[in-house]
């Protein structure tokens, strides 16, 4: 057992040790030493939580963390990288259930029934505002772990009138709440049964009404979510550390959806309420053109007589584990002589920075590895494009077709290089489920098959 005063010292080397890990995380070289300050301070948060003079039943805690973490154990090292934004989707949601059992936990029980006034009413604030963001965390996340699985269509579902059976909605929520805070004792359940109901609904239309192409935000929002419903859970429990570690996930996943919202030209409310990419269409625009498609002993001898390559990934390349023989291509092409680089969308994958973390475990240096606006400047005096399992991101509907549920997102600009090569199976549609005109170019050939498999094939040719 240790002192409160222990545990307090604690809570603060695990909470500067969470800070110290964001800070980590900003950039790839110093990536694994801010992973390692977060697992130092979650392991001293754990044990301080554990080992606090007010916890009972030690045996059976340690019991659950064994299970956990074997669970965890298993879980994440079995994971695959394609599989990583569906992980972080169904952990958000256990976020989100916590904080709801939490929250019918602290309403029924017996001690917080002793409190009076205004530190009763606060409470019950804590409470219903926690179970709310908590209801709306767990179905919005279980619903982003569908459409990122597969399992559910990922083009919006979205219904006329939708805005305001929300808002409605809300406000029923809002006079529950008031009718909670002033019931006596525990009288109060159904409000608050009544309103987890209406939260879990709010939940999954907010998450369905958002399409695919969307999805990056909804993902960052989502974990902004569980950061307020792990913060408002620590108010409930009266735990620091909770308040602090939710508050930092709360307003860096806020941060992460501005950012993409900027690289995507949304406007953040829009993205929230479901206003872009929830078009049913798939652009007004009629493509023109025929779409021509090369063999791998053709773009094997574009690439030996190409003086500078452009290579953009995509979510095929993660599919297909093609980032391997991607870098031994590059090598090839360097010692060539060749000016070899990576050109990476903000949204490309189906993670933020889901591609750096595939090339960096290929060992791809970082210094030819840029971003779209460094990128696309340099386009036209490329001779060659390598558009390795790419679709919406390299889409020029985005800028040209106001019909498209993705105009107005910056994309790759690949059709303004001398020539593109795009290495996909088929002429299958991207995550937005939109066609693509830039397979239509005169300037493009289609080079089909698994992006690995091309890639090996290329490898041998040259
Ligand atoms: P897309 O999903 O648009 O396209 C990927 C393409 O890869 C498909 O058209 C598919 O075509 C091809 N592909 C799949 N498997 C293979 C394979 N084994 N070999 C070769 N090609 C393959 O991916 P992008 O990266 O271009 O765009 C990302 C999309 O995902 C955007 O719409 C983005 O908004 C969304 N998104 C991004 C998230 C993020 O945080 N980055 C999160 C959630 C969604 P085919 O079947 O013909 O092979």
């Amino acid at each position: 057992m240790i002192s409160t005063g222990i545990q307090t010292a604690a809570y603060l080397f695990a909470g500067i040790l969470f800070i110290l890990s964001l800070g980590g995380l900003s950039s790839q070289e110093s990536a694994k030493r801010g992973v390692l300050y977060g697992i130092i301070g979650m392991a001293i948060a754990i044990a301080s939580v554990v080992l606090g003079a007010e916890v009972k039943g030690h045996i059976y805690i340690i019991i659950a963390l064994s299970i956990a973490s074997v669970i965890g154990i298993i879980v994440a090292s079995k994971v695959e990288m394609t599989a990583m934004p569906q992980l972080v989707a169904i952990l958000h949601s256990f976020v989100g259930l916590a904080a709801v059992l939490v929250g019918f936990g602290s309403y029924l029980d017996p001690h917080a029934a002793e409190l009076t006034g205004a530190e009763r009413a606060i409470h019950l604030v804590e409470v219903f505002a926690g179970v709310f963001i908590g209801a709306i965390t767990f179905t919005g996340s279980v619903i982003a772990w569908g459409k990122l699985e597969g399992r559910i269509m990922s083009k919006a579902l979205a219904y006329k009138g939708r805005h305001s059976v929300n808002i409605t909605l809300v406000i029923i929520s809002i006079v529950l709440g008031i009718l909670f805070v002033k019931s006596p004792g525990t009288e109060a359940l159904i409000e608050l049964s009544i309103m987890t109901g209406i939260a879990l609904f709010i939940g999954v239309m907010l998450v369905m009404a958002i399409g695919g192409a969307d999805m990056p935000v909804v993902v960052s929002m989502l974990n902004s979510y569980s950061g307020w419903a792990a913060a408002a859970a620590g108010f409930m429990l009266g735990n620091d550390l909770l308040i602090v570690t939710g508050a930092l996930v709360g307003s860096s996943g806020a941060i992460l959806s501005i950012i993409m919202c900027e690289a995507m030209n949304r406007k953040f409310l829009s993205v929230i309420f479901g206003g872009f990419g929830n078009s049913s269409s798939s652009g007004s625009t009629k493509i023109e053109g025929e779409v021509t498609s090369a063999s791998h002993i053709e773009v094997a001898n574009m690439l030996k007589e190409a003086r500078s390559v452009v290579i953009v990934p995509g979510y095929g390349m993660a599919v297909a584990k093609a980032q391997y023989p991607i870098y031994e291509m590059v090598q090839k092409l360097k010692a060539a002589g060749k000016e070899v680089r990576f050109g990476i969308h903000p949204v490309a994958g189906r993670l933020p920075g889901h591609m750096n973390v595939l090339l960096a475990e290929a060992s791809v240096p970082y210094d030819i590895v840029l971003e779209m606006d460094e990128i696309n400047d340099d386009l036209p005096e490329t001779d060659l494009v390598m558009v390795i399992g790419a679709n919406d991101i390299v889409n020029p509907s985005a800028l040209e077709d106001e019909g498209s549920p993705i105009y107005g997102m910056p994309v790759i600009e690949v059709w303004r290089a001398k020539k593109v090569i795009v290495m996909k199976r088929s002429m299958a549609a991207g995550y937005a489920g939109i066609e693509n005109p830039l397979f239509y170019k005169e300037n493009t050939d289609m080079l089909y098959g698994d992006a690995k498999a091309s890639v090996d094939e290329l490898n041998k040719e040259l």
